[in-house]
């Protein structure tokens, strides 16, 4: 028998849509995606892009206090943070991204979501009911679909750059840029569009100088953006400049970088504790092949304004996946309960309810 509702993704979008649609008994199946080295690589694991981040200050509800005990209670011992168990002396905090996609994904069970821990890989939507095959080959018959399946990071691919993710390399300045690490110390920001001086006239507020490292000699940022960068004292822009290393040490993480002209290849090394990339995101919908309406950069088209259908009827899209622009964890959360309340609005007037 066909599903009522499959969610694809397991992000704030993809939760808060298990929640909705559960309490609607709808009963759905989530495919949190697949626990494999492939994803790891790529940043697209369970729990998605917030499960990559540290402390999460600006979702909602969460202000600095002691949760262990409430992360006791909430989640089951097999998925509570190792630190919960340890009898050391707690800091003080709100709730870091793998905490809060835990409670997300805990509050979906607790209303009867079921999960997979599988990614689907392919998609038919020309037939009702739809049918996605997972990474193992296993079908799903679904009557609604909601593709939550969010966006990863661009990073440059450089080996050093891996190795210090999460010890000074980064690609959210708003998730990591107010951590002591980078407070009255200089910084990194790669990119030349709105996101990289966005990400480095924040960064500016923490740190001492904000080097903005662009390839061209132009920024691709708005205009207005670009006026605030070269009107911030503490926003250096090196101008034809590419990232040719992260320098760091196990102990100490980031150090510095070193820098390579794009005009004449001459190198340079730079004193830093963070290496911001703002290089642009791509959205997980590769898929989705041929099967929805894609924007030129592969984002899900919102068809209509204020709604999460797609260009396929009974497909709803939610979070990063068809959001380029904001990409919070709270806008996410709040397309993800539009798209379960479109979903069962649709499945009522399509009288499968
Ligand atoms: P973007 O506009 O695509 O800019 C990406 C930047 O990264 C470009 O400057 C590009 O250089 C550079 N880049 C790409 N690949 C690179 C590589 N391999 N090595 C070095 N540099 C590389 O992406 P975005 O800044 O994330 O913005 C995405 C969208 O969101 C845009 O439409 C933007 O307007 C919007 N946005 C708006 C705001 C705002 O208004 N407040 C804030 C953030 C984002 P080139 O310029 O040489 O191509």
């Amino acid at each position: 028998m066909a599903e009522k509702v499959v969610i694809i993704g397991s992000g704030p979008a993809g939760w808060t849509a298990a929640i909705y649609a559960a309490r609607a008994n709808l009963e759905p199946l989530v495919y949190e995606g697949a626990i494999i080295e492939e994803n790891r690589l790529q940043g697209t694991l369970p729990l998605g892009q917030l499960a990559l981040t540290t402390e999460v200050e600006n979702y909602p509800g969460f202000p600095s206090g002691k949760s262990r005990e409430f992360l006791k209670s909430a989640l089951p011992e097999e998925r509570q943070p190792y630190w919960v168990q340890d009898n050391k002396e707690q800091p003080s905090h709100g709730v870091n991204g793998p905490e809060l996609m835990e409670l997300m994904r805990q509050q979906a069970v607790n209303f009867g979501t079921r999960i997979v821990t599988d990614d689907i890989v392919k998609v038919d939507f020309s037939r009702q009911p739809f049918v996605l095959t997972a990474r193992e080959g296993q079908t799903v018959e679904a009557l609604a679909v909601i593709v939550a399946t969010g966006a990863r990071a661009n990073y440059l691919g450089l080996p050093s750059e891996d190795k210090y993710k999460n010890n000074g390399v980064s690609a959210c300045a708003v998730c990591d840029g107010a951590l002591p690490r980078f407070r009255n110390k200089p910084v990194i920001v790669i990119g030349g569009g709105d996101s990289a001086v966005e990400e480095a006239t924040y960064l500016s507020k923490f740190a001492s100088t904000v080097h903005l490292v662009h390839r061209r000699d132009r920024l691709r940022a708005s205009k207005i953006m670009q006026q605030r960068a070269l009107e911030n004292p503490k926003i250096k822009i090196q101008w034809n400049r590419g990232l040719d290393e992260v320098l760091g040490t196990d102990k100490d993480g980031v150090t510095g970088v070193r820098l390579k002209s794009t005009v004449d290849k001459q190198t340079e090394t730079l004193d830093a504790t963070g290496v911001f990339l703002a290089i642009g995101h791509t959205p997980n919908t590769k898929f989705l092949a041929g099967q929805l309406q894609l924007d030129d950069k592969g984002y899900i088209v919102w068809t209509k304004p204020a709604r999460t259908w797609t260009s396929v009827e009974g497909v709803f899209a939610a979070g990063d996946v068809a959001d380029s622009y904001y990409r919070q964890a709270v806008t996410a959360a709040g397309t993800g309960c539009m798209s379960a309340l479109d979903a069962e609005r649709w499945l009522a007037e399509h009288g499968h309810l």
